[in-house]
Parts: structure tokens; sequence; C-alpha cells
């Protein structure tokens, strides 16, 4: 068994990244400045978007998304129930109703007959999440936008990068909003990037530093001036040089990072299948998945349950995640409008069932076998868990 604990997802830093960011500490200007606009251009290029815009979070491009929609209160918006909080909170912070909707079975994707089904006339628009990397079905989503003046806004934490029927995610919804937290396929330590039209993310832009009409660094820069106009009561929400800096680099390493974890991903599919214990995660023909998570679902037989697997790869010195917790069973969000179960009967049965396994660039092929090892061991009987007490027997 492995003596030291694997952790799920740590970050692939490398002396680059390290060197990159120094640099920047050394050079007099570490705030929104010439590399943010950098990074912000190399990234439109990768995903192939006319305009981008970098952020402090995912969360906050999905935020300015709605509010440069002049989506607020009386609107819905429709998010997939399984998703992280934030897909959710930032309909709330405009004000607006999210309306939860159930996933697909096989690639637990928004579904599009759900969405088709709570649509209104107060609906605005429709969060669309990408889960675990895999791009969700967006044609029929595009159409029922354009048929019911809908805004499509991507919620991209996972699909970077990934591609849809030939087109880059970030380059197809309204709005597109990646994620580079510590955990993602690509790190700023925190930050995101907003994709979208030119026009629109001007707005953003204006937006995402206090609603001023011009940014910090052209205005204390040589060629800028001491005059700004408050045009919205903005945020605060720019990512720093320091960020970008550090994302440009893990960019440089994204082709090589991805075909890393697309190994890993061959690797459990051919230790995995065999084992007949699990669902694994689809790739339908007509995607390129970004392949952020592995997440597996035991199978209904399993004399093992989804809690003890984790607690029996834990003690194993495994770590592993759930995602996510589906959101009409937090108590905000269950409370607030009421939500049962048994209304998404898909995340709720998935939910009892998901683990996520660890998949990273860094994982070399002894984590790997370590990896499949303790699954093995946990399919075949052979570790116990005493649930009380947390206490494992390995056979
Ligand atoms: C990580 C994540 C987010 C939030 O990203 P931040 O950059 O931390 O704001 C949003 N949605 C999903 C699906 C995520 O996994």
């Amino acid at each position: 068994m492995r003596s030291t604990f694997l952790p799920f997802s740590p970050p692939a830093i490398g002396e680059d990244e390290i060197a990159a960011v120094t640099s920047v500490l050394r050079s007099g200007w570490i705030t929104t400045g010439p590399g943010v606009r950098q990074f912000e251009e190399e990234f439109a290029t990768v995903v192939g978007a006319s305009s981008a815009l970098a952020l402090n979070s995912c969360t906050a491009g999905l935020h300015i998304a709605l509010v440069t929609l002049g989506i607020g209160p009386g609107d819905e918006v429709i998010v997939p129930t399984l998703t992280f909080a934030a897909t959710a909170n930032v309909v709330e912070h405009v004000g607006a109703t999210p309306v939860l909707v159930d996933v697909e079975p096989d690639t637990l994707n928004i579904s599009p007959a759900a969405v088709a089904a709570a649509i209104t006339p107060r609906t605005r628009a429709i969060m669309v999440v990408h889960y675990g990397g895999h791009p969700a079905d967006l044609a029929p989503l595009l159409d029922m936008g354009a048929q019911h003046n809908l805004a499509i806004i991507e919620d991209a934490a996972h699909a970077l990068p990934a591609r849809y029927r030939g087109r880059m995610v970030g380059s197809i919804g309204d709005f597109t909003a990646f994620s580079f937290y510590a955990t993602k396929n690509l790190t700023t330590g925190e930050g995101g990037m907003l994709t979208g039209r030119p026009a629109a993310l001007e707005q953003a832009r204006i937006l995402s530093l206090h609603g001023m009409s011009r940014d910090a660094w052209r205005r204390y820069s040589k060629e800028g001036s001491w005059y700004y106009e408050v045009v919205a009561p903005g945020f605060k929400y720019n990512m720093t040089d320091i960020q970008a800096a550090m994302g440009r680099v893990q960019l440089d390493k994204l082709t090589r990072m991805q075909a890393r974890r697309r190994r890993i991903v061959a690797q459990y599919r051919s230790a995995l299948a065999p084992l007949d214990a699990f669902d694994l995660p689809v790739e339908r023909p007509d995607v390129e998945h970004a392949w952020h998570l592995f997440p597996i679902r035991l199978k209904q037989e399993l004399p093992v349950s989804r809690n003890s697997f984790i607690e029996a790869m834990q003690v194993q010195n495994i770590g592993t995640s759930v995602h996510f917790i589906p959101l009409h069973l937090h108590p905000f969000y269950r409370d607030k409008y009421n939500y049962r179960p048994e209304q998404f009967p898909v995340a709720t049965q998935a939910y009892r069932q998901l683990v996520s396994l660890p998949l990273h660039p860094g994982l070399t092929d002894a984590d790997l076998a370590d990896v499949v090892q303790a699954v093995q061991r946990i399919v075949s009987g052979r570790v116990t868990i005493f649930e009380q007490g947390k206490r494992a027997a390995i056979a």
C-alpha cells in the first residue's frame, strides 16, 4: 500500500511559473497591467474567442455576464442541479430566480429536454455547465435560445480546452466563463476568464473595475490621464499581472498537460472497465473532452456504499472527491424553492454513486497503479471499513 497520501488535485506548478511571477514582483507593476492584456489575447486565441476579459474568478465572470445582460428581479435563469454552488449563487446575487433542472444520464450535463420543459415567459438565460470537461449538448440549447430570446452563458470551469462539434468551448455561447482556481486544468491560484463578443465584453470590463470608464493601468501609465468617469456601480473583479504571468506559462503548457490527462484517462479505462463495478465517464463522438474530472459511478449492485468507498480509498492514502452534491439538496436552495429529490431523478441517483478519482498531469504511472490497486482491493472485498470508528482492515 502507498506510504504517503496522494492528494486529489494538486496544482501543476513548475520553475517557469515561479520565475514568471518573480519577474512581475520585481517589475514595479503588480496589479492589472500589460501582462493581463497579453494573457487575455493569448487565451482568446487558444479558445477561438473574439474577445476575452481576465477576472479574479469564474464566479465573477458568471456574475458579470448576468449584470451585463441586465438580468435581475423577476427574471428566471435555468441552471443544472449537478454543479458547483457558484453557478446558481450568482443568479441569486442579481436578484433573479435560478430554476434548477435535471441532467442527462450519460454525460451528467444539463438535459435539453428538461430545459425545454422549464422555459417560461420570464426565462432570460440558460447556464450551461460542461460537467467534468465534457461539453454539454449545445445545439438544441442554442436553438431554444434563439427561439425564446435567451442568452447562453457557459460555465466552462471544467472545459479548458474542450471542443463541441469542431468549435472550441469559449467561442460558442453569448458568454463563457473559465476558472483558474487551484484545482482546475489551468491555474493562477485564483482567477478566471470571460469570453464573448467584443461589445459585450467592453461593458463587462467596465463593470469588472468599479464601473470606471478607464482602467488604472491606462490612468497611471505615461500615456494615461488622471481622469475617469464612473458609469455604473461596478465590482472589484480584475485580475493581477502576478496571476496573468502564471497563467501565460500555464497556457503554454496546456497542450502537454492535456496529453497527460488523456493518457491517464485511457489507463483508468483499461484498468477499471474489466472490473465491471463502475459506470465510467463517456466521451460522445462529437466532442473533445477536457478531462478535468474522472467521475466514476459505483454500480448499484456493489456491496460497498459510495461513502464507504471514499473512506476505504482514504485509508489506502488516496484522495478522492465528489462532484457534486446537487444544488437541490443544499438547505438554501431546497428550502427557498421547496425542491424535492424526486424532481431530479438522474442527479439525485448519480449523487449517491459518484466518486471522482485523482486526475491531474502530475500523476505518475506509479501513482496511477496505486489508485487502481486501491480500487481493486475495495471491489474484491479486501478492504473492510468499520463505519463508526472509521478504521479499516486491509487483507
Ligand atoms: C470551480 C467551479 C466554479 C467556480 O470557479 P471560481 O474560479 O472558483 O469562481 C464554477 N463552476 C464550476 C462548475 C466549478 O467547478
